[in-house]
């Protein structure tokens, strides 16, 4: 099964790594043709402003907004959730704003701003898995019909709704692939 990986900038070959060690194709995405086959697509960490910015110069915004509210799975990590949100704290703009989710960016602040923590998320498997977190963003509110899936201090850090799932740590940054797997499942 192909997964793509949107490849404008961020961390991309780490996704692509997993997808592969998993038995199946990472491909990067840069341009509309690299969608052909695709089962999904994971938008990776990076910045937020400079890939959204870069979709919409590569004339591929308005297509994968279009193919994510007909249901084409998706991952969004860190800078890629953001761009999934349809609310941004104090912004009035966004980016795809496909996702029921209020987030709030940088929310850590600089002290904590990156860190690692080992959680059990009961929906993807009964085993600990390590959690990294790099000037991570904060889901703050979830609307509609989106399911919380990990919270850390109470506070949630990954979310699904329907073909779209949302995390606020970095999977492809450690080696365990059980987040991998589970967007895997979801592209099936
Ligand atoms: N703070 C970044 C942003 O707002 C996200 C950080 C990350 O992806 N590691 O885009």
């Amino acid at each position: 099964m192909k997964i793509g990986v949107l490849a404008l900038q961020g961390g991309v070959i780490e996704h692509i790594n997993h997808i592969n060690q998993l038995g199946h194709e990472g491909v990067e995405v840069k341009k509309l043709e690299d969608f052909k086959d695709l089962r999904g697509i994971i938008l990776p960490g990076g910045e937020s402003t400079t890939i959204g910015k870069l979709l919409r110069e590569r004339n591929m915004f308005i297509f994968l907004r279009e193919k994510i509210i007909s249901g084409f799975p998706v991952w969004g990590t860190c800078a890629g959730m953001i761009l999934l949100a349809k609310h941004i704290e104090e912004s009035s703009s966004g980016h795809l704003k496909v996702m029921d989710i209020k987030v709030k960016r940088n929310a850590y602040g600089s002290q904590l701003a990156s860190f690692k923590k080992n959680v059990i998320i009961n929906e993807i498997s009964s085993e600990p898995i390590p959690l990294i977190f790099i000037r991570a963003p904060l889901i703050t509110e979830v609307f509609e019909d989106v399911k919380t899936i990990c919270t850390v201090d109470d506070k949630i850090v990954a979310a699904k709704q329907n073909n779209m799932f949302a995390t606020a740590f970095h999977p492809e940054l450690t080696d365990n692939l059980e987040v991998h797997r589970y967007f895997v499942n979801m592209c099936k």
